[in-house]
């Protein structure tokens, strides 16, 4: 690790050109052009989730309208103007927050201070962040100063929810939509910021890094440092599970097969105590499982992008592997079971981990039990396939008995054989493993009793 790696990377790394921002290339292309052709409007929205570049934008943007020498459309980062708001101290660039009383104050005075010139630079501007926090009277102050802006000055409004913004505001403003950044891109990020810090690092650890930021640029960084402290500079996916409380993809695998594939609690105690004795949270264990049976049912039936699914690449390719033998049904219904555990466990507020491990290995047993018990339909089933098979047989048998009757018409048989003459099956009806037929077709399911049939 570099010396300077106890700045915190999501200041040092703060862009300081529209190019080095992370993604939003759509906001960032359109907000170059319209200061290409010195279009520039009076009011612009930026709306997306947090933490993937508004502000930034905003202040490069506010860089770039009061730069003295801008360079192939980018602020020059050198003049007094760029110079003061990297050190946020320009007087002509206000940022309000909009969640904070003095956010509210400052746009009480808002409608007075707008009238007057910039100090240095070409514009005023003044960037609201979480605009949609302003209260009916700050919106008003804020709609009089939008309807009749000054020429000198711009305002930024960022939020996270759009539609908490009045309509009268929004009709006045250019709507720009930032987007989350997409998980490949937080990976390709995260490992180029490995390679400058010399950070040591594997895939899986990439993976969840990127993961943890959930498509926030900001996130991602603030988690990446705290790895970093936790895991000594060593980003691998063996650590940071570690860190996340993850027990990797291995156990959740073992304790699925223990349950449809072995049907066996005693496999599944085994791997409920080995987590137990790991001194791991038995409650992001729970919920860990509950997250890998519903990605079973989305891989299954491919329903999801990759990038979606919270797995590395290697771990859904064992898993793909592992669900092969399983159809929907089944996994549905684990998903299903699985959420109620987790449910129940929530609702119960166990004391520690020894109860927990106590409710969980309960709760598993139980439905082990119930996955594989007969179920009112599996019965009822039973009995309508044995009365097919009972008339099925039943007219074999009539017709075969009517052919041999026809044949004993033509053909003379010495008396002898008359009497031993008993009506044969010529075939052994088909060996139907009933049983196993039922079991695939009604493991687990549940019967409304209203729709049985009276007996
Ligand atoms: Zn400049």
């Amino acid at each position: 690790m570099s010396e300077e790696s106890h700045l915190v990377f999501a200041r040092k790394y703060r862009p300081q050109l529209f190019k080095e921002v992370v993604e939003q290339k759509l906001a960032i292309g359109a907000l170059m052009n319209a200061l290409k052709n010195n279009r520039v409007g009076h009011a612009y929205i930026f709306f997306g989730p947090r933490g993937v570049g508004k502000t930034t934008i905003a202040r490069l943007l506010a860089k770039r309208l009061n730069c003295e020498s801008p360079e192939d459309n980018e602020p020059c980062n050198k003049c007094k103007s760029c110079t003061e708001i990297m050190k946020g101290n320009s007087n002509d660039v206000l940022e309000i927050d909009a969640a904070s009383n003095r956010g509210i104050d400052n746009i009480r005075d808002l409608r007075e201070n707008v009238k007057f010139s910039p100090m240095g630079g070409r514009y005023k501007i003044y960037i609201i962040d979480e605009v949609h926090m302003l209260t009916d009277q700050s919106f008003n102050a804020l709609l009089k100063t939008l309807e009749e802006p000054p020429h000198h000055v711009v305002f930024i409004l960022a939020t996270t929810e759009y539609h908490k913004i009045p309509e009268t505001i929004l009709s006045r403003c250019q709507d720009f939509v930032f987007k989350k950044v997409p998980l490949p891109n937080l990976q390709s990020y995260v490992e180029h910021l490995c390679k400058i810090e010399n950070i040591d690092y594997d895939s899986d650890g990439i993976f969840w890094v990127a993961k943890k930021g959930d498509g926030s640029v900001r996130d991602t960084l603030s988690f990446l440092e705290q790895a970093v402290t936790f895991t000594d500079g060593h980003i691998t996916g063996k650590l940071i599970g570690k860190m996340i409380g993850y027990q990797g993809v291995d156990v959740q695998i073992e304790l699925f097969k223990s349950i449809l594939g072995e049907k066996t609690f005693h496999k599944s105690f085994q791997t409920i105590e080995k987590v137990y004795n790991e001194g791991a949270d038995l409650h992001k264990f729970a919920w860990d499982f509950v997250e890998f049976t519903h990605a079973l049912i989305l891989i299954k039936e491919n329903l999801a992008d990759r990038d979606s699914l919270n797995y590395p690449i290697e771990d859904i390719q064992k898993i793909t592997k592992e669900l092969e033998p399983y159809n929907s049904e089944i996994l549905t219904l684990l998903s299903e079971k699985i959420y109620t555990i987790y449910e129940k466990l929530m609702y119960l507020k166990l004391r520690n981990s020894f109860e927990m491990k106590i409710f969980i290995e309960i709760s598993i047993r139980k439905l082990i039990f119930d996955l594989n018990r007969p179920s009112v339909a599996g019965v009822l089933e039973k009995i309508h396939d044995l009365q097919q098979l009972l008339q099925k047989e039943g007219e074999k048998f009539i017709a075969s008995a009517a052919t041999r009757q026809a044949e004993q018409t033509v053909v003379t048989k010495p008396l002898h054989a008359v009497t031993s003459d008993k009506p044969e099956i010529e075939e052994e009806p088909e060996d139907i493993d009933m049983e196993s037929i039922l079991k695939d077709k009604f493991l687990g399911t549940e019967v409304d009793s209203s729709k049985l049939p009276e007996i």
